[in-house]
Order: structure tokens, then sequence, then C-alpha cells
């Protein structure tokens, strides 16, 4: 049986490509961090939780990796752990740069110094294209990132690059351009707009407080990219690409999908607060991933507004269901 390491098992690639390995008869170890208090909540809304053995370490210790891997000797390991949200990287651009970047050194490491043969894939970002310098930016496009977050990421990308050059490793970059799903943390700006809609419609928020509105992200759906990972490892070489659906929208757009798709007039609702504008932005991403399509045979399924819908409906579902056990508390 395959065995599959994955760092990050409890953020939303985590969870979606562990349930991704479980369908096709992997036996998933998933890394968890030892803290106070662990949330499975992605896990466990998949129905996946029983199925993964968790073993503990930390990206920012390399010797609790090594033990990680020699114990468990996985045929392949997804990188996934960050410190991912771009907005807090700049408050905390030393733990930013500890976990997103030179965590990535310590998985490589700590594959190499347990000889092991497994093959890697690496959660690099389109975060590392920042300020573009093409307007359509695929593997071949310079990077200039615009974050601690970014510039972290590259420094995780360009280890991943060195070490399958320098040691012949078996490591792959995938530089994936932002994807979203209800499994989102509400940090980001589209599940932040989902959830905002929802208790507004349930009547328990009456606006929402966005930032920039004119930003735009080439937005696919986790669900679908988590796919593009495992092509990566199963190529006889590795190679580095990038994922995206080759379409740009902006957070105007988004804000209007989502209320739309409940009747609302998002204008009477989304205020753009200055304050919550970023040091540095990135003022539009849109990926060209024509080498996925050819090599991989990979390609976006899920549209922006059937993924904005999923997670509208989704986030109704859990604010009746949150309005529902609170009033049967007030009762009882
Ligand atoms: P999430 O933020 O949802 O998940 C991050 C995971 O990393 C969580 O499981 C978190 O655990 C874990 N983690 C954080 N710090 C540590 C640590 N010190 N040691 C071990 N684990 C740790 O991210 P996503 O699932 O959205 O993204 C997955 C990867 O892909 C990330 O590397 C991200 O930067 C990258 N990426 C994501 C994109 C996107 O649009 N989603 C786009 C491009 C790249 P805990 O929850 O306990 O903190
Ligand atoms: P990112 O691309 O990884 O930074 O993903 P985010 O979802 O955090 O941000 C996407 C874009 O939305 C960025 O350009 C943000 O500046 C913009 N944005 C506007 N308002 C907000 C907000 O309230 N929260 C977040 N997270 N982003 C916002």
């Amino acid at each position: 049986m395959t065995t599959a390491l994955i760092t990050g098992i409890t953020g939303q690639d985590g969870a979606y490509l562990a349930q991704f390995l479980l369908q096709k008869g992997y036996q998933v170890a998933g890394l968890l961090p030892q803290r106070s208090s662990t949330s499975l909540w992605r896990l466990d809304e998949l129905k996946i939780t029983d199925n993964i053995r968790f073993v503990h370490g930390d990206m920012t210790d390399v010797s609790s990796l090594i033990k990680v891997i020699k114990e468990n000797q996985p045929d392949e390991i997804y990188n996934l752990a960050a410190q991912s949200f771009v907005g807090a990287s700049w408050k905390q651009p030393i733990l930013t740069s500890n976990v997103t970047g030179l965590g990535v050194l310590h998985v490589l490491e700590a594959a190499r110094l347990s000889n092991s043969q497994c093959k890697i894939y690496q959660a690099s970002s389109s975060e590392m294209f920042g300020l573009v310098q093409q307007p359509i930016q695929s593997e071949y496009t310079p990077f200039y990132p615009r974050s601690p977050y970014g510039v972290a990421k590259l420094f995780g990308h360009w280890m991943t690059v060195n070490y399958r050059e320098s040691y012949g490793m078996f490591a792959c970059s995938g530089i994936l351009f932002n994807h979203e799903s209800p499994l989102r943390s509400l940090h980001f700006v589209t599940r932040k707009v989902t959830d905002a809609v929802a208790r507004i419609v349930c009547g328990v928020q009456g606006s929402v407080r966005l930032g920039n509105l004119e930003a735009r992200r080439d937005w696919g759906f986790a669900g679908d990219y988590v796919e593009a990972m495992w092509l990566m490892l199963q190529q006889e070489q590795p190679e580095d690409f990038v994922i995206a659906t080759g379409r740009t929208v902006d957070v105007r757009y988004l804000c209007e999908t989502a209320f739309r798709y409940v009747g609302l007039d998002y204008k009477d609702y989304v205020e753009s607060d200055p304050a919550l504008f970023r040091p540095a932005e990135v003022d539009v991403l849109i990926g060209d991933a024509s080498k996925a399509k050819s090599k991989l045979g990979w390609e976006a399924k899920t549209s922006f507004e059937e993924m904005i819908r999923m997670m509208v409906e989704t986030d109704l579902q859990r604010v009746s269901k949150q309005l529902a056990s609170a009033k049967g508390t007030d009762l009882s």
C-alpha cells in the first residue's frame, strides 16, 4: 500500500488531499503540531478523521520531521503546512519565514538525512509573482513577491528546485493560484464574504467591511487542485507546474456573485475600509496552466460562480445550524 505523509493535514488543502488519496487506496499519515488545542473540523466535515494516522511534528523542528519520516517511511510527502495568510505575514514576518520558508528546507533536509527515496510535493504559490512581470504568469515568468509570505514561499520554492538539482531528489513545486472552497479559513476574502452573506440573510450581521475591492485573482476550487498535486508526483520526472483557471475576476465581482445568489445587492452591505488595505498589494494574478494541461492532463473543472454558490450554500447551512442549536440551548 502506498503511504503519503501530508503536512498541513488540518488545513483546507490537507483535508481535500487526504480525502482524495484515501479514495485512491493510500495510507495517509498527517503531521499534527503539538498544541494545546488542534481543530480537526475540516477532516470531521469530510468524515475522514478516523482514517488518518496522526503523527506529531512541527515545521520548525527538523528533528521531529526526521523522526516522522523514519518511522512512517512515506512514499510521497505533500508539504502543505504553512502560515498561509498573506495579511498576517506582515504582523508575524519571522514566524511566517520560519514556518512557510525555512520549514520547507526542514522537510527536504529531513527526507535527505533519512535516506528516504520518497517523492516530495511543495506547495508553492502565485503570490511569488506578486508585482507581476508578465500579464499572464507561467512557469517561465520571473518572480517579484510583495509580502513576507511571498518571500518565504519563494525561498521554499528555490530550495525545492535546488534539492532536486543538487541531490537528484524527486521534488516538485506546484505553483498554485488562489483556490477556495467551503473549507477555506475565514481569514480569506472569499470565505469572509460567503460567511457574511449567510449571516446577513439569517439576520445576525448587518454589513461586512473589506479592504481593496479592485484586487483581481485567478480563483479556482481546491477540490480540483489537489488532484494536480497528486498528478505531479506520478510523473516520470520531477517538474514544476502552474495550476490555475486562466480567468481573473476582482473582489467586487466576488461580492456581486455571492450576494446575487441570495437575491441581494452587495452595494447595500459591503463597505471598503482603507484600514484593511495591505502595505503592498498584489493587484492582479492570472495563470497560464497550459503545461499542466499538456503534461498532466489537468484542467480546472469548477467555475468561479459554481464554487461561490457552493460556499454560500454551505455557510447558510452552517449559520442556520448554529442558530438552531443556540435556540435549543436557550430553551433547555
Ligand atoms: P491552510 O492555512 O488552510 O493550512 C495550513 C496548515 O499548516 C494547517 O494545517 C496548519 O495547522 C499547518 N501548520 C501551520 N503551522 C504549522 C507548523 N509550525 N507545523 C506544522 N503544521 C503547521 O492552508 P491551505 O490548505 O489553503 O494551503 C495549503 C498550502 O498551499 C499552504 O502551504 C499554502 O501556503 C499553499 N497555497 C495555498 C493557496 C490557496 O489558495 N489555498 C495558493 C497557493 C499556495 P493549524 O491549522 O493547526 O495551524
Ligand atoms: P491572498 O491572495 O492569498 O492574499 O488571498 P486573500 O483572500 O487573503 O486576498 C485576496 C485579495 O482580496 C487581496 O488582494 C486582498 O487585499 C483583497 N481583499 C480585500 N478585502 C479583503 C479582506 O477583507 N480580507 C482579505 N483577506 N482580503 C481582502
